[in-house]
Protein backbone atom coordinates (compact mmCIF):
# COMPACT_ATOMS: atom_id res chain seq x y z
CA UNK A 1 0.00 0.00 0.00
CA UNK A 2 0.78 3.29 -0.40
CA UNK A 3 2.22 4.96 2.62
CA UNK A 4 -0.68 8.04 2.10
CA UNK A 5 -3.43 5.25 2.26
CA UNK A 6 -1.85 2.87 4.35
CA UNK A 7 -1.93 5.96 7.07
CA UNK A 8 -5.14 7.04 6.23
CA UNK A 9 -6.33 3.44 7.10
CA UNK A 10 -4.38 3.63 10.52
CA UNK A 11 -6.07 6.90 11.38
CA UNK A 12 -9.43 5.53 10.54
CA UNK A 13 -8.93 2.75 12.95
CA UNK A 14 -7.53 4.63 15.55
CA UNK A 15 -9.95 7.28 15.57
CA UNK A 16 -12.25 4.68 16.42
CA UNK A 17 -10.65 3.68 19.50
CA UNK A 18 -9.70 7.35 20.93
CA UNK A 19 -11.45 10.35 22.60
CA UNK A 20 -12.24 13.19 19.77
CA UNK A 21 -9.64 15.57 21.32
CA UNK A 22 -6.59 13.26 21.62
CA UNK A 23 -7.77 12.59 18.22
CA UNK A 24 -7.15 16.14 16.54
CA UNK A 25 -4.53 17.17 19.09
CA UNK A 26 -2.30 14.26 18.44
CA UNK A 27 -2.92 12.31 15.74
CA UNK A 28 -4.60 14.61 13.25
CA UNK A 29 -1.47 16.43 11.88
CA UNK A 30 0.90 13.30 11.26
CA UNK A 31 1.69 11.43 8.02
CA UNK A 32 3.64 8.25 7.00
CA UNK A 33 6.69 9.49 5.20
CA UNK A 34 9.00 6.63 5.13
CA UNK A 35 8.69 3.06 4.99
CA UNK A 36 11.85 0.92 4.67
CA UNK A 37 13.75 -2.65 6.11
CA UNK A 38 15.22 -0.55 9.03
CA UNK A 39 11.59 0.59 9.85
CA UNK A 40 8.86 3.53 9.36
CA UNK A 41 9.05 6.95 10.20
CA UNK A 42 5.81 9.40 10.87
CA UNK A 43 6.36 13.15 11.11
CA UNK A 44 4.50 14.52 14.11
CA UNK A 45 3.95 17.94 14.35
CA UNK A 46 5.63 19.09 17.48
CA UNK A 47 8.29 18.19 20.54
CA UNK A 48 5.00 17.39 22.23
CA UNK A 49 3.50 15.38 19.94
CA UNK A 50 6.77 13.44 20.06
CA UNK A 51 7.11 12.31 23.19
CA UNK A 52 3.52 11.52 23.67
CA UNK A 53 4.00 9.12 20.39
CA UNK A 54 7.04 7.60 21.93
CA UNK A 55 5.51 7.22 25.63
CA UNK A 56 2.51 6.72 24.89
CA UNK A 57 0.80 5.90 21.78
CA UNK A 58 3.41 3.89 20.33
CA UNK A 59 2.10 -0.02 21.01
CA UNK A 60 -1.44 1.43 19.53
CA UNK A 61 0.67 3.12 16.30
CA UNK A 62 2.65 -0.78 16.30
CA UNK A 63 -1.09 -2.75 16.65
CA UNK A 64 -2.64 -0.92 13.72
CA UNK A 65 0.06 -0.97 11.71
CA UNK A 66 0.55 -4.91 12.26
CA UNK A 67 -3.32 -5.46 11.66
CA UNK A 68 -1.89 -3.51 7.99
CA UNK A 69 0.20 -5.48 7.57
CA UNK A 70 3.20 -4.13 8.49
CA UNK A 71 5.09 -5.39 11.32
CA UNK A 72 7.73 -2.34 11.40
CA UNK A 73 11.56 -3.15 13.41
CA UNK A 74 11.40 0.37 14.31
CA UNK A 75 9.02 2.88 14.38
CA UNK A 76 10.62 6.62 14.59
CA UNK A 77 8.69 10.06 14.87
CA UNK A 78 10.26 13.04 13.51
CA UNK A 79 9.55 16.72 13.70
CA UNK A 80 7.54 17.78 11.10
CA UNK A 81 8.98 21.76 10.32
CA UNK A 82 6.93 22.74 7.39
CA UNK A 83 4.48 23.86 9.78
CA UNK A 84 1.80 23.24 6.69
CA UNK A 85 -0.35 20.42 8.36
CA UNK A 86 -0.23 22.37 11.76
CA UNK A 87 -2.58 25.52 10.63
CA UNK A 88 -4.99 23.96 8.46
CA UNK A 89 -5.67 21.64 11.23
CA UNK A 90 -6.01 24.76 13.46
CA UNK A 91 -8.28 26.19 11.31
CA UNK A 92 -10.86 23.39 11.06
CA UNK A 93 -10.69 22.80 15.01
CA UNK A 94 -11.59 26.09 16.00
CA UNK A 95 -14.48 26.21 13.48
CA UNK A 96 -15.83 22.74 13.92
CA UNK A 97 -15.97 22.24 17.19
CA UNK A 98 -18.42 24.28 19.77
CA UNK A 99 -16.89 25.24 23.02
CA UNK A 100 -19.93 22.99 24.99
CA UNK A 101 -18.42 19.93 23.62
CA UNK A 102 -16.82 19.28 26.67
CA UNK A 103 -14.87 16.08 25.26
CA UNK A 104 -14.56 13.27 27.99
CA UNK A 105 -17.70 14.63 29.69
CA UNK A 106 -20.61 14.06 27.16
CA UNK A 107 -18.12 12.51 24.08
CA UNK A 108 -16.70 10.15 26.03
CA UNK A 109 -19.73 9.10 27.37
CA UNK A 110 -22.51 9.96 26.27
CA UNK A 111 -24.78 9.12 29.06
CA UNK A 112 -23.22 11.59 31.42
CA UNK A 113 -24.49 14.22 32.67
CA UNK A 114 -23.36 17.15 35.04
CA UNK A 115 -23.52 15.49 38.50
CA UNK A 116 -24.35 11.96 37.39
CA UNK A 117 -21.05 9.08 37.69
CA UNK A 118 -21.22 6.06 36.07
CA UNK A 119 -20.79 2.50 38.24
CA UNK A 120 -18.80 2.12 41.34
CA UNK A 121 -18.96 5.81 42.24
CA UNK A 122 -16.64 6.62 39.03
CA UNK A 123 -16.18 9.75 37.22
CA UNK A 124 -16.12 8.64 33.39
CA UNK A 125 -14.38 12.13 32.77
CA UNK A 126 -11.14 10.40 34.14
CA UNK A 127 -9.67 8.16 31.46
CA UNK A 128 -6.15 6.57 30.38
CA UNK A 129 -7.36 7.75 26.93
CA UNK A 130 -7.08 11.91 28.08
CA UNK A 131 -4.34 11.46 30.70
CA UNK A 132 -0.90 12.96 29.26
CA UNK A 133 1.77 10.68 29.83
CA UNK A 134 5.47 12.12 30.92
CA UNK A 135 8.52 11.18 33.05
CA UNK A 136 6.91 12.37 35.96
CA UNK A 137 4.22 10.13 35.86
CA UNK A 138 5.35 7.05 33.10
CA UNK A 139 5.99 4.68 35.78
CA UNK A 140 2.36 5.56 37.83
CA UNK A 141 0.89 4.88 34.34
CA UNK A 142 2.37 1.43 33.10
CA UNK A 143 1.50 0.06 36.53
CA UNK A 144 -1.46 1.04 36.42
CA UNK A 145 -2.48 -0.05 32.80
CA UNK A 146 -1.07 -3.37 33.87
CA UNK A 147 -3.17 -3.43 36.83
CA UNK A 148 -6.36 -2.89 34.48
CA UNK A 149 -4.90 -5.31 31.83
CA UNK A 150 -5.52 -8.12 34.79
CA UNK A 151 -6.50 -6.97 38.16
CA UNK A 152 -5.48 -8.96 41.29
CA UNK A 153 -2.25 -9.73 39.58
CA UNK A 154 0.99 -9.06 40.60
CA UNK A 155 0.50 -5.35 41.41
CA UNK A 156 -1.59 -5.85 44.50
CA UNK A 157 -2.03 -3.23 46.03
CA UNK A 158 -1.73 -0.63 43.77
CA UNK A 159 -0.54 2.53 45.98
CA UNK A 160 0.20 5.66 44.12
CA UNK A 161 1.52 8.63 46.12
CA UNK A 162 2.36 12.81 45.15
CA UNK A 163 1.11 15.84 45.83
CA UNK A 164 -1.94 17.75 45.50
CA UNK A 165 -2.89 18.49 41.49
CA UNK A 166 -1.08 15.92 40.36
CA UNK A 167 -3.31 13.52 38.59
CA UNK A 168 -3.72 10.83 41.36
CA UNK A 169 -7.92 10.82 41.54
CA UNK A 170 -7.04 11.05 37.44
CA UNK A 171 -5.23 7.86 37.28
CA UNK A 172 -6.94 5.85 40.15
CA UNK A 173 -10.45 6.30 38.39
CA UNK A 174 -9.16 5.55 35.00
CA UNK A 175 -8.32 2.48 36.11
CA UNK A 176 -11.53 1.51 37.67
CA UNK A 177 -12.77 2.80 34.13
CA UNK A 178 -11.30 0.80 31.93
CA UNK A 179 -12.06 -2.18 34.30
CA UNK A 180 -15.41 -1.80 33.78
CA UNK A 181 -14.96 -1.21 30.21
CA UNK A 182 -13.80 -4.31 29.60
CA UNK A 183 -16.23 -6.27 31.41
CA UNK A 184 -18.87 -4.46 32.61
CA UNK A 185 -19.46 -7.50 35.27
CA UNK A 186 -16.65 -6.58 37.21
CA UNK A 187 -17.55 -5.02 40.22
CA UNK A 188 -15.65 -1.94 40.88
CA UNK A 189 -16.01 0.34 44.04
CA UNK A 190 -14.48 3.57 44.27
CA UNK A 191 -14.02 5.63 47.54
CA UNK A 192 -12.12 8.52 49.28
CA UNK A 193 -10.66 7.66 52.98
CA UNK A 194 -12.59 9.83 53.58
CA UNK A 195 -16.09 8.34 52.75
CA UNK A 196 -15.18 4.97 54.36
CA UNK A 197 -14.08 6.51 57.88
CA UNK A 198 -17.69 8.93 57.61
CA UNK A 199 -19.70 5.24 56.56
CA UNK A 200 -17.31 3.12 59.17
CA UNK A 201 -17.80 5.73 62.08
CA UNK A 202 -22.13 5.72 61.05
CA UNK A 203 -21.92 1.97 60.99
CA UNK A 204 -20.40 2.00 65.31
CA UNK A 205 -22.28 4.69 66.61
CA UNK A 206 -25.82 3.96 65.01
CA UNK A 207 -25.09 -0.27 64.25
CA UNK A 208 -25.89 0.92 60.60
CA UNK A 209 -25.71 -2.59 58.48
CA UNK A 210 -23.83 -3.64 55.52
CA UNK A 211 -20.47 -2.00 55.85
CA UNK A 212 -18.36 -4.92 55.66
CA UNK A 213 -20.48 -6.56 52.72
CA UNK A 214 -20.36 -2.98 50.65
CA UNK A 215 -16.65 -3.29 51.04
CA UNK A 216 -15.61 -6.87 50.91
CA UNK A 217 -18.33 -7.91 48.48
CA UNK A 218 -16.30 -6.36 45.47
CA UNK A 219 -13.44 -7.23 42.53
CA UNK A 220 -11.97 -3.62 42.76
CA UNK A 221 -11.55 -1.20 45.81
CA UNK A 222 -10.08 1.92 45.26
CA UNK A 223 -9.41 3.79 48.16
CA UNK A 224 -8.53 7.83 47.30
CA UNK A 225 -6.22 9.58 49.76
CA UNK A 226 -5.33 6.98 52.22
CA UNK A 227 -3.52 9.70 54.40
CA UNK A 228 -7.24 10.66 55.99
CA UNK A 229 -7.05 7.40 57.57
CA UNK A 230 -4.07 8.41 59.31
CA UNK A 231 -4.39 8.76 63.41
CA UNK A 232 -7.86 6.70 62.98
CA UNK A 233 -7.22 3.06 64.67
CA UNK A 234 -10.70 2.01 64.63
CA UNK A 235 -10.68 2.49 61.60
CA UNK A 236 -7.07 1.49 60.38
CA UNK A 237 -8.31 -1.69 62.26
CA UNK A 238 -11.49 -2.32 60.10
CA UNK A 239 -9.53 -1.26 56.78
CA UNK A 240 -7.35 -3.91 57.44
CA UNK A 241 -9.59 -6.71 57.78
CA UNK A 242 -11.59 -5.52 54.57
CA UNK A 243 -8.07 -5.51 52.93
CA UNK A 244 -7.24 -8.70 53.72
CA UNK A 245 -10.20 -10.15 53.37
CA UNK A 246 -9.76 -8.76 49.42
CA UNK A 247 -6.13 -9.98 49.32
CA UNK A 248 -6.67 -13.34 50.06
CA UNK A 249 -9.44 -13.88 47.81
CA UNK A 250 -7.12 -12.09 44.47
CA UNK A 251 -9.74 -8.97 44.44
CA UNK A 252 -7.36 -5.58 43.35
CA UNK A 253 -6.92 -3.35 45.81
CA UNK A 254 -5.99 0.52 44.60
CA UNK A 255 -5.13 3.11 46.90
CA UNK A 256 -3.66 6.34 46.63
CA UNK A 257 -1.79 9.23 49.17
CA UNK A 258 -0.24 12.20 49.24
CA UNK A 259 2.85 10.46 50.86
CA UNK A 260 3.98 6.89 50.65
CA UNK A 261 3.43 4.63 53.32
CA UNK A 262 6.40 4.96 55.51
CA UNK A 263 6.02 8.45 55.84
CA UNK A 264 2.27 8.17 56.75
CA UNK A 265 2.97 8.72 60.82
CA UNK A 266 0.78 7.16 62.19
CA UNK A 267 -0.37 4.12 60.34
CA UNK A 268 -0.42 1.29 62.14
CA UNK A 269 2.89 -1.16 61.30
CA UNK A 270 1.20 -4.21 59.68
CA UNK A 271 -1.49 -1.92 57.70
CA UNK A 272 2.09 -0.04 56.43
CA UNK A 273 3.45 -3.63 55.83
CA UNK A 274 0.13 -4.71 53.77
CA UNK A 275 0.40 -1.32 51.69
CA UNK A 276 4.11 -2.17 50.97
CA UNK A 277 3.19 -5.28 49.49
CA UNK A 278 1.98 -4.68 45.86
CA UNK A 279 3.79 -1.57 44.31
CA UNK A 280 4.11 2.12 45.71
CA UNK A 281 5.03 4.51 42.67
CA UNK A 282 4.74 8.19 43.08
CA UNK A 283 3.65 10.83 40.67
CA UNK A 284 5.53 14.38 40.67
CA UNK A 285 5.36 17.46 39.11
CA UNK A 286 5.25 17.23 34.81
CA UNK A 287 8.14 18.97 33.61
CA UNK A 288 7.56 21.52 30.66
CA UNK A 289 6.99 19.96 27.61
CA UNK A 290 4.22 17.85 29.74
CA UNK A 291 2.75 20.37 30.95
CA UNK A 292 2.29 21.85 27.20
CA UNK A 293 1.09 18.73 26.32
CA UNK A 294 -1.80 18.63 29.02
CA UNK A 295 -2.41 22.74 28.15
CA UNK A 296 -2.76 21.51 24.67
CA UNK A 297 -5.60 18.32 25.28
CA UNK A 298 -7.55 20.25 27.87
CA UNK A 299 -7.98 23.40 25.62
CA UNK A 300 -8.82 20.64 22.74
CA UNK A 301 -11.36 19.08 25.07
CA UNK A 302 -12.92 22.61 25.09
CA UNK A 303 -12.30 23.49 21.08
CA UNK A 304 -10.01 26.02 21.35
CA UNK A 305 -6.94 25.76 19.82
CA UNK A 306 -4.18 27.69 21.96
CA UNK A 307 -1.03 28.71 19.96
CA UNK A 308 2.17 27.23 21.01
CA UNK A 309 3.12 31.24 22.78
CA UNK A 310 0.49 30.80 25.10
CA UNK A 311 0.45 27.60 26.05
CA UNK A 312 4.56 27.77 26.81
CA UNK A 313 3.98 31.45 28.83
CA UNK A 314 1.09 29.20 31.00
CA UNK A 315 3.58 26.07 31.48
CA UNK A 316 6.11 28.69 32.17
CA UNK A 317 4.63 30.37 35.09
CA UNK A 318 2.15 28.08 36.40
CA UNK A 319 4.75 25.28 37.87
CA UNK A 320 2.56 23.96 40.95
CA UNK A 321 -0.29 21.14 40.24
CA UNK A 322 -2.07 20.21 37.02
CA UNK A 323 -5.15 21.50 39.06
CA UNK A 324 -4.04 24.99 38.70
CA UNK A 325 -2.86 24.66 35.46
CA UNK A 326 -5.94 23.50 34.37
CA UNK A 327 -7.74 26.64 36.70
CA UNK A 328 -5.19 29.01 34.75
CA UNK A 329 -6.18 27.88 31.40
CA UNK A 330 -10.39 28.01 32.18
CA UNK A 331 -9.57 31.35 33.50
CA UNK A 332 -8.18 32.29 30.52
CA UNK A 333 -10.86 31.07 28.30
CA UNK A 334 -14.05 31.48 29.92
CA UNK A 335 -12.42 35.58 30.09
CA UNK A 336 -11.55 35.41 26.49
CA UNK A 337 -15.47 33.99 25.40
CA UNK A 338 -17.12 36.67 28.18
CA UNK A 339 -15.10 39.58 26.15
CA UNK A 340 -15.04 37.88 22.59
CA UNK A 341 -11.37 37.52 22.25
CA UNK A 342 -8.87 35.46 21.53
CA UNK A 343 -7.46 33.64 24.35
CA UNK A 344 -3.32 34.65 23.37
CA UNK A 345 -0.50 35.59 26.04
CA UNK A 346 -1.50 39.17 26.46
CA UNK A 347 -5.42 38.27 27.91
CA UNK A 348 -2.79 35.47 29.80
CA UNK A 349 -0.37 37.80 30.86
CA UNK A 350 -3.26 40.08 32.13
CA UNK A 351 -4.92 37.27 34.19
CA UNK A 352 -1.98 35.68 35.78
CA UNK A 353 -0.28 39.24 36.58
CA UNK A 354 -3.89 39.87 38.09
CA UNK A 355 -3.78 36.27 39.89
CA UNK A 356 -0.08 36.15 41.22
CA UNK A 357 0.17 39.94 42.92
CA UNK A 358 -2.97 40.19 44.26
CA UNK A 359 -4.06 36.61 45.94
CA UNK A 360 -3.71 37.78 49.50
CA UNK A 361 -1.90 35.19 51.86
CA UNK A 362 -4.82 34.20 54.40
CA UNK A 363 -7.46 33.92 53.26
CA UNK A 364 -10.06 32.36 55.48
CA UNK A 365 -13.71 30.32 54.82
CA UNK A 366 -15.62 32.74 56.38
CA UNK A 367 -14.10 35.28 54.01
CA UNK A 368 -15.09 32.90 51.18
CA UNK A 369 -18.73 32.27 52.76
CA UNK A 370 -19.49 35.94 53.33
CA UNK A 371 -18.35 36.60 49.77
CA UNK A 372 -20.36 34.25 48.18
CA UNK A 373 -23.27 35.07 50.20
CA UNK A 374 -22.97 39.09 49.78
CA UNK A 375 -22.69 38.38 45.91
CA UNK A 376 -25.93 36.82 45.54
CA UNK A 377 -27.32 38.95 48.47
CA UNK A 378 -28.11 35.97 50.67
CA UNK A 379 -27.63 36.46 55.05
CA UNK A 380 -25.03 34.24 56.06
CA UNK A 381 -28.00 32.43 58.55
CA UNK A 382 -29.08 31.86 54.98
CA UNK A 383 -26.82 29.99 53.18
CA UNK A 384 -25.85 28.29 56.23
CA UNK A 385 -28.95 27.32 57.27
CA UNK A 386 -31.59 24.51 57.01
CA UNK A 387 -33.44 26.17 53.58
CA UNK A 388 -33.15 24.00 50.36
CA UNK A 389 -35.04 26.72 48.12
CA UNK A 390 -32.77 26.62 44.68
CA UNK A 391 -31.93 30.44 45.17
CA UNK A 392 -29.93 29.19 48.17
CA UNK A 393 -28.47 25.95 47.20
CA UNK A 394 -26.37 26.93 43.90
CA UNK A 395 -24.93 29.54 45.98
CA UNK A 396 -24.19 26.84 48.97
CA UNK A 397 -23.20 24.84 46.59
CA UNK A 398 -20.51 27.54 45.17
CA UNK A 399 -19.56 28.30 48.67
CA UNK A 400 -18.25 24.79 49.13
CA UNK A 401 -16.66 24.42 45.76
CA UNK A 402 -14.80 27.47 46.68
CA UNK A 403 -13.55 26.44 49.86
CA UNK A 404 -12.44 23.45 48.32
CA UNK A 405 -10.55 25.13 45.39
CA UNK A 406 -9.39 27.94 47.16
CA UNK A 407 -8.44 26.80 50.86
CA UNK A 408 -8.13 22.70 49.98
CA UNK A 409 -10.29 22.00 52.86
CA UNK A 410 -11.36 18.61 53.78
CA UNK A 411 -15.11 17.66 52.68
CA UNK A 412 -16.21 17.20 56.39
CA UNK A 413 -14.86 20.54 57.21
CA UNK A 414 -16.40 21.85 54.15
CA UNK A 415 -19.92 20.57 55.05
CA UNK A 416 -19.68 21.89 58.79
CA UNK A 417 -18.36 25.45 57.53
CA UNK A 418 -21.85 25.65 56.26
CA UNK A 419 -23.77 24.07 58.97
CA UNK A 420 -24.23 20.65 57.04
CA UNK A 421 -23.78 17.38 59.07
CA UNK A 422 -23.10 14.72 56.11
CA UNK A 423 -19.56 15.55 53.83
CA UNK A 424 -21.40 13.68 50.92
CA UNK A 425 -23.53 16.72 50.63
CA UNK A 426 -20.08 18.66 50.27
CA UNK A 427 -18.52 15.90 47.75
CA UNK A 428 -21.87 16.33 45.43
CA UNK A 429 -22.17 19.86 45.95
CA UNK A 430 -18.70 20.36 45.03
CA UNK A 431 -18.54 18.08 42.05
CA UNK A 432 -21.57 19.38 40.72
CA UNK A 433 -20.41 22.81 40.32
CA UNK A 434 -16.83 21.51 38.97
CA UNK A 435 -18.98 19.95 35.80
CA UNK A 436 -21.13 23.21 35.90
CA UNK A 437 -18.50 25.54 35.50
CA UNK A 438 -17.50 23.51 32.23
CA UNK A 439 -21.13 23.52 30.58
CA UNK A 440 -22.87 26.57 32.03
CA UNK A 441 -21.51 29.63 31.13
CA UNK A 442 -23.14 31.88 33.37
CA UNK A 443 -22.06 29.44 36.86
CA UNK A 444 -18.35 30.18 34.99
CA UNK A 445 -18.87 33.92 34.90
CA UNK A 446 -20.86 33.68 38.76
CA UNK A 447 -17.55 31.72 40.25
CA UNK A 448 -14.92 33.94 38.50
CA UNK A 449 -16.47 36.96 39.78
CA UNK A 450 -16.69 35.58 43.38
CA UNK A 451 -12.82 35.05 43.25
CA UNK A 452 -12.13 37.94 41.36
CA UNK A 453 -13.60 39.44 44.88
CA UNK A 454 -11.83 37.57 47.20
CA UNK A 455 -8.74 38.83 45.48
CA UNK A 456 -9.40 42.34 44.75
P1 LIG B 1 -4.85 14.62 42.73
O1 LIG B 1 -5.88 13.56 42.97
O2 LIG B 1 -3.46 14.09 42.66
O3 LIG B 1 -4.96 15.76 43.69
P2 LIG B 1 -6.31 15.00 40.28
O4 LIG B 1 -6.29 13.63 39.75
O5 LIG B 1 -7.57 15.48 40.89
O6 LIG B 1 -5.10 15.23 41.29
O7 LIG B 1 -5.85 15.98 39.11
C1 LIG B 1 -6.16 17.37 39.08
C2 LIG B 1 -6.62 17.75 37.70
O8 LIG B 1 -5.54 17.65 36.80
C3 LIG B 1 -7.72 16.85 37.17
O9 LIG B 1 -8.63 17.63 36.45
C4 LIG B 1 -7.00 15.91 36.24
O10 LIG B 1 -7.83 15.48 35.18
C5 LIG B 1 -5.86 16.76 35.73
N1 LIG B 1 -4.66 15.96 35.45
C6 LIG B 1 -3.74 15.53 36.34
N2 LIG B 1 -2.77 14.84 35.73
C7 LIG B 1 -3.07 14.81 34.42
C8 LIG B 1 -2.44 14.26 33.27
N3 LIG B 1 -1.29 13.60 33.35
N4 LIG B 1 -3.05 14.43 32.08
C9 LIG B 1 -4.19 15.11 31.99
N5 LIG B 1 -4.84 15.67 33.02
C10 LIG B 1 -4.29 15.53 34.24
MG1 LIG C 1 -7.31 13.43 44.43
Amino acid sequence: MQNAALWQSVLGEIELSVSHATFTTWFKNTELIDQNDSGVVISVPNIFAKKQFEVKFNDQVRGVLSKNGINPKKITYTINTSGKHTRSSRETTTATTPTTDVDGLISVNPRSKVGQTTAGNLNPRYTFDNFIVGSSNDLAYTASQAVAANPGGKYNPLYIYGGVGLGKTHLVQAVGNEIIKRDPKVRVLYISSETFVSEFLDYIRFKKKGFSEKYRNVDVLIVDDMQFIAGKEKTQEEFFHTFNHLHQNNKQIILSSDKPPKSIPTLTERLRSRFEMGMAIDIQMPDFETRCAILNIKAAQSGVNLNHETVEYLATNIKTNIRELEGALNQLLAYAEMRGIEPDISTAEGLLGNIRHSRPQHLSSKQIIDKTAKHFQLELSEICGEKRDKYIVVPRQIAMYLLRSELHLSFPKIARELGRKDHTTAIHSIEKIEKAIKLDFLIREQVASIREKLYA
